[in-house]
């Protein structure tokens, strides 16, 4: 197959989540079909693509079954085995590449290649035992951070330490997992850039948003970060240079720290589309999915533009999965379900977006207000 993607072609997705989902919808609009790789019977993105190989990410005969069936391979889940992308690879195009995926699967090799890049971090040190985290905290200092290099996201598999005696519960906690220790950053924000960019090295990045965070799960997305021109352009010059030094081709989130002097730190890079990035449906003529998309296709890039500034709020859980006939009957509420079938405590089952017109993003009040159907308040 060559690229561009001729309409009709199919798109292998690795992953059946909601990021699968919403990258589906945004291939069928744009006249490609999706078929899904994914472990899970009735997944939310194989309920709405062409086809789907239910099986796990190892098995090389499903591997091989799926690639196929498939014109190019993309992600919605990092964390395939080596030997399973390399599989994949060796089949049919894989975008972004295999060595993208590599950096973002292991925090270590992710840092150490921000640093490489000229992208400051929090400091940071490889831990293989309790002594090396007692000399690491003893360069980084209090508060810091313990985090599994791999598998961890939404806050698990990550211990704060505040104190000396929380390094041996923490580092027990941990162990043996191989692990980094980093610097506790005092941050008065965080915020994320998501950013396309094709195989003819075409760029294009939506402006940064501000990310808060609840039990460690991303709860509301405002966009634009309110934030001054030079730090908003620091902010884009980060995501620019992660994604021109991984030779990027396809899409990428850069979360970051803003800290109190206003400096800005890299935290994690994820190169897929991204939960701070899910606002772009609705208040951009062209969204992340549809920048992910074009990007594995081949297609033009458009400027990642928005028509309107928006508050995006995830529904995570049973109680507000529960205010949804709310949220439907509230003006102004866009809704999103997943299609998950059962509201665990902390899955994420939907999003809303608020709009504002651009250039009216209102007050923390007037935000809440305008979120009254799905917080209750
Ligand atoms: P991560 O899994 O690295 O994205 O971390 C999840 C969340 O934990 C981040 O969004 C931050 O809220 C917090 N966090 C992670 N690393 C640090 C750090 N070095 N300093 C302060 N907060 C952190």
């Amino acid at each position: 197959m060559r690229f561009p993607l001729p309409p009709n072609a199919t798109i292998g997705i690795v992953g059946g989540g909601q990021l699968g989902r919403m990258s589906a919808m945004a291939a069928a609009r744009l006249g490609y079909r999706c078929h899904i790789l994914t472990p899970e019977e009735d997944s939310p993105a194989a309920q709405v693509s062409a086809g789907v190989t239910v099986s796990d990410y190892e098995s090389p005969a499903a591997l091989r079954e799926f690639a196929a069936a498939v014109d190019v391979i993309t992600f919605e889940f990092e964390n395939v085995s080596a030997e399973g992308l390399d599989l994949l690879a060796s089949l049919k195009p894989v975008r972004p590449s295999p060595a993208t995926l590599r950096v973002s699967q292991d925090r270590l090799v992710e840092k150490a290649f921000l640093n490489r890049a000229g992208v400051p971090t929090a400091p940071w040190e490889a831990v293989r035992s309790l002594a090396e985290l007692e000399a690491a905290v003893a360069r980084i200092g209090l508060p810091a951070v313990l985090k599994t290099t791999r598998l961890g996201y939404d806050g698990k598999g990550q211990v704060i330490l505040r104190t000396p005696e929380d390094l041996p519960r923490g580092f027990g906690v941990l162990y043996p997992k191989p692990l980094i220790v980093e610097g506790f950053v005092d941050f008065a924000a965080e915020i994320s850039v998501v950013c396309a960019r094709g195989a003819d090295g075409g760029f294009s990045a939506f402006d940064a948003v501000e990310n808060r965070h609840r039990d460690h799960i991303l709860d509301l997305t405002l966009a634009p970060a309110r934030i001054g021109p030079a730090t908003a352009a620091a902010a884009r010059d980060i995501a620019a240079r992660v994604a021109e030094t991984l030779d990027l081709v396809g899409l990428l989130a850069v979360e970051m720290f803003l800290c109190r002097d206003g400096s800005v730190l890299a935290n994690e890079i994820a190169p897929r589309p991204h939960n701070s990035g899910h606002w772009t449906i609705d208040a951009c003529p062209a969204s992340q999915f549809e920048l992910h998309v074009r990007a594995i296709a081949g297609l033009p890039l458009p400027d990642a533009v928005r028509h309107s500034d928006a508050v995006m709020k995830n529904l995570v859980g049973p109680e507000e999965t529960a205010r949804w006939p709310a949220i439907l009957a509230a003006p102004g509420l866009i809704p999103h379900l997943y299609g998950k079938v059962v509201a665990n405590p902390g899955r994420k089952m939907g999003h809303v977006t608020r709009l504002f017109s651009r250039g009216t993003l209102p007050d923390e009040a007037a935000i809440q207000a305008a979120l009254a159907a799905v917080t209750g308040g």
